[in-house]
Protein backbone atom coordinates (compact mmCIF):
# COMPACT_ATOMS: atom_id res chain seq x y z
CA UNK A 1 0.00 0.00 0.00
CA UNK A 2 1.30 3.28 -0.96
CA UNK A 3 1.07 5.59 2.03
CA UNK A 4 -0.59 9.66 1.27
CA UNK A 5 3.12 10.62 2.05
CA UNK A 6 4.74 8.52 0.41
CA UNK A 7 2.17 9.87 -2.62
CA UNK A 8 2.93 13.01 -2.34
CA UNK A 9 6.49 12.46 -2.05
CA UNK A 10 5.80 10.64 -5.49
CA UNK A 11 4.86 13.82 -7.42
CA UNK A 12 7.26 16.06 -5.54
CA UNK A 13 10.08 13.75 -7.44
CA UNK A 14 8.07 13.50 -10.80
CA UNK A 15 7.15 17.73 -10.63
CA UNK A 16 11.52 17.95 -9.77
CA UNK A 17 12.06 15.50 -13.02
CA UNK A 18 10.38 17.35 -15.25
CA UNK A 19 11.91 20.25 -14.55
CA UNK A 20 15.17 18.70 -15.04
CA UNK A 21 13.79 17.26 -17.87
CA UNK A 22 13.04 20.49 -19.16
CA UNK A 23 16.07 22.65 -18.15
CA UNK A 24 17.93 19.28 -19.92
CA UNK A 25 15.92 20.25 -23.00
CA UNK A 26 16.86 23.94 -23.53
CA UNK A 27 20.44 22.31 -22.76
CA UNK A 28 19.71 20.34 -25.88
CA UNK A 29 18.76 23.18 -27.76
CA UNK A 30 21.31 25.40 -27.15
CA UNK A 31 24.47 22.62 -27.64
CA UNK A 32 22.08 22.09 -31.20
CA UNK A 33 22.19 25.76 -32.05
CA UNK A 34 25.37 26.15 -30.92
CA UNK A 35 26.62 23.03 -33.39
CA UNK A 36 24.78 24.75 -36.24
CA UNK A 37 26.55 27.56 -35.90
CA UNK A 38 29.79 26.03 -35.55
CA UNK A 39 28.61 23.87 -39.19
CA UNK A 40 27.73 27.39 -40.87
CA UNK A 41 31.85 28.76 -39.48
CA UNK A 42 33.17 25.54 -40.62
CA UNK A 43 31.48 25.75 -44.46
CA UNK A 44 32.49 29.12 -44.53
CA UNK A 45 36.23 28.44 -43.63
CA UNK A 46 36.09 25.29 -46.15
CA UNK A 47 34.84 28.01 -48.49
CA UNK A 48 37.22 30.47 -47.50
CA UNK A 49 40.54 28.03 -47.87
CA UNK A 50 39.23 26.67 -51.31
CA UNK A 51 39.43 30.42 -53.02
CA UNK A 52 42.56 30.89 -50.80
CA UNK A 53 43.88 27.26 -52.03
CA UNK A 54 42.64 28.73 -55.82
CA UNK A 55 44.86 31.62 -55.87
CA UNK A 56 47.75 29.71 -54.57
CA UNK A 57 47.61 27.51 -57.26
CA UNK A 58 46.79 29.96 -59.69
CA UNK A 59 49.98 31.67 -58.75
CA UNK A 60 51.66 28.52 -58.56
CA UNK A 61 51.06 28.28 -62.22
CA UNK A 62 51.70 31.43 -63.15
CA UNK A 63 55.14 31.09 -61.29
CA UNK A 64 56.22 27.94 -63.29
CA UNK A 65 54.84 29.52 -66.61
CA UNK A 66 57.09 31.99 -65.94
CA UNK A 67 60.13 30.67 -64.37
CA UNK A 68 59.72 28.37 -68.13
CA UNK A 69 59.99 31.73 -69.97
CA UNK A 70 63.11 32.64 -67.82
CA UNK A 71 64.59 29.55 -68.30
CA UNK A 72 64.26 30.03 -71.82
CA UNK A 73 65.06 32.96 -72.25
CA UNK A 74 68.21 32.63 -70.07
CA UNK A 75 69.20 29.85 -72.68
CA UNK A 76 68.10 32.17 -75.45
CA UNK A 77 70.92 34.88 -74.26
CA UNK A 78 73.02 32.33 -73.49
CA UNK A 79 73.28 31.40 -77.13
CA UNK A 80 72.93 35.05 -78.31
CA UNK A 81 76.49 36.03 -75.84
CA UNK A 82 78.40 33.10 -76.86
CA UNK A 83 78.07 33.95 -81.07
CA UNK A 84 78.54 37.51 -80.07
CA UNK A 85 81.72 36.71 -77.63
CA UNK A 86 82.42 34.70 -80.27
CA UNK A 87 83.47 37.95 -81.93
CA UNK A 88 84.99 39.85 -79.91
CA UNK A 89 88.97 39.76 -79.56
CA UNK A 90 90.13 37.43 -76.59
CA UNK A 91 91.95 39.77 -74.82
CA UNK A 92 88.89 42.17 -74.71
CA UNK A 93 86.33 39.66 -73.97
CA UNK A 94 88.99 38.69 -71.16
CA UNK A 95 89.17 42.26 -69.41
CA UNK A 96 85.72 42.70 -69.89
CA UNK A 97 84.57 39.79 -67.89
CA UNK A 98 86.91 40.83 -65.13
CA UNK A 99 85.54 43.73 -65.42
CA UNK A 100 82.00 42.33 -65.01
CA UNK A 101 82.90 40.08 -62.06
CA UNK A 102 84.10 43.09 -60.29
CA UNK A 103 81.66 45.64 -61.02
CA UNK A 104 78.71 43.38 -59.92
CA UNK A 105 77.56 42.21 -63.08
CA UNK A 106 78.25 45.13 -65.62
CA UNK A 107 81.61 45.37 -67.06
CA UNK A 108 80.78 47.63 -69.75
CA UNK A 109 78.52 51.03 -70.10
CA UNK A 110 76.82 53.23 -72.68
CA UNK A 111 78.28 56.62 -72.64
CA UNK A 112 75.35 58.36 -72.96
CA UNK A 113 75.56 62.12 -73.03
CA UNK A 114 78.37 62.86 -71.89
CA UNK A 115 77.78 60.24 -68.71
CA UNK A 116 78.98 57.06 -67.87
CA UNK A 117 75.87 54.95 -67.65
CA UNK A 118 77.54 52.43 -65.29
CA UNK A 119 78.70 54.68 -62.52
CA UNK A 120 76.42 57.61 -63.59
CA UNK A 121 79.27 60.32 -63.65
CA UNK A 122 79.46 62.87 -66.07
CA UNK A 123 82.83 62.89 -67.64
CA UNK A 124 84.91 66.24 -67.22
CA UNK A 125 86.01 67.84 -70.40
CA UNK A 126 89.65 66.13 -70.31
CA UNK A 127 88.42 62.89 -70.63
CA UNK A 128 85.56 63.91 -73.44
CA UNK A 129 88.43 64.84 -75.41
CA UNK A 130 90.59 61.55 -74.92
CA UNK A 131 87.72 59.35 -75.61
CA UNK A 132 86.99 62.15 -78.66
CA UNK A 133 90.52 61.66 -79.70
CA UNK A 134 90.67 57.80 -79.88
CA UNK A 135 90.57 55.74 -82.69
CA UNK A 136 86.72 54.34 -82.74
CA UNK A 137 87.73 50.96 -82.23
CA UNK A 138 89.87 51.95 -79.55
CA UNK A 139 88.59 50.11 -76.10
CA UNK A 140 88.07 53.55 -73.96
CA UNK A 141 87.06 52.98 -70.38
CA UNK A 142 85.30 55.04 -67.41
CA UNK A 143 87.95 56.92 -65.76
CA UNK A 144 85.69 56.67 -62.38
CA UNK A 145 84.33 52.91 -62.48
CA UNK A 146 87.06 51.73 -65.14
CA UNK A 147 84.03 49.87 -67.18
CA UNK A 148 84.18 49.95 -71.09
CA UNK A 149 82.36 53.12 -72.69
CA UNK A 150 80.33 51.97 -75.83
CA UNK A 151 80.52 54.87 -77.52
CA UNK A 152 77.21 55.89 -79.95
CA UNK A 153 75.50 58.52 -81.43
CA UNK A 154 74.18 59.65 -78.43
CA UNK A 155 77.55 59.58 -77.02
CA UNK A 156 77.39 63.73 -77.05
CA UNK A 157 80.66 63.65 -78.47
ZN1 LIG B 1 81.77 54.87 -64.95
Amino acid sequence: MTSPKDLENLQKEIASLARRQGDLEDVVLEVMERRESAQERVAELGERLASVQAKIDDATSRRDEASGQLDADSASVAKEREVVAGSVPADLLKLYDKLREKEGGVGAAKLFQRRCEGCRLELNITELNEVRAAAPDAVVRCENCRRILVRTSESGL
